[in-house]
C-alpha cells in the first residue's frame, strides 16, 4: 500500500527501531506512548484491519511476536489491544495489536 504509514515503517524507509523482528512480523514503539509501554505489533503485509485478516498462520505469528517483545523487553502485565475499524478508535488503518504496560491500568473503555 503505496500511502500506509505502518508499511513505510515495516519497509525500514524511517529507520525505525524494531524491538523485534522476523520474516512475516515487526514491533517498535508508539510514536505517542498512552502508558509506560506502548509498543505496536504489525505484520508486514497490508491488512487493514481484523476483518481482513483471515490468516490463521499470521494470526498466531503476531500474538506469539507479542509474547516474544514483551520477554525480551521485561515486560511483565500487560494489555493488547486490536481497534477494528473508525468506531473503535482504529485510525492507521494497517491493522496492529497494541501492546499496553508499565502501569496500572485502568477499566477498558
Ligand atoms: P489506532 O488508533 O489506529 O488503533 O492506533 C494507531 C497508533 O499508531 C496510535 O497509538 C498512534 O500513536 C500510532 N502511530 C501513528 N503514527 C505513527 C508513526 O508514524 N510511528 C509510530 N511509531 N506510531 C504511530
Ligand atoms: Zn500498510
Amino acid at each position: 500500500m503505496g500511502d500506509c504509514i505502518f508499511c513505510k515503517i515495516a519497509n525500514g524507509d524511517f529507520g525505525t527501531e524494531f524491538l523485534y523482528e522476523d520474516e512475516d512480523v515487526v514491533a517498535f514503539k508508539d510514536i505517542n506512548p498512552k502508558a509506560p509501554v506502548h509498543f505496536l505489533v504489525i505484520p508486514k503485509k497490508h491488512y487493514k484491519d481484523l476483518t481482513e485478516l483471515d490468516d490463521v498462520n499470521l494470526l498466531g505469528k503476531l500474538l506469539c511476536a507479542v509474547r516474544k517483545v514483551c520477554k525480551k523487553e521485561g515486560v511483565s502485565g500487560y494489555r493488547t489491544v486490536i481497534n477494528t475499524g473508525a468506531d473503535a478508535g482504529q485510525e492507521v488503518f494497517h491493522i496492529h495489536i497494541h501492546i499496553l504496560g508499565g502501569k496500572k491500568l485502568g477499566d477498558i473503555a
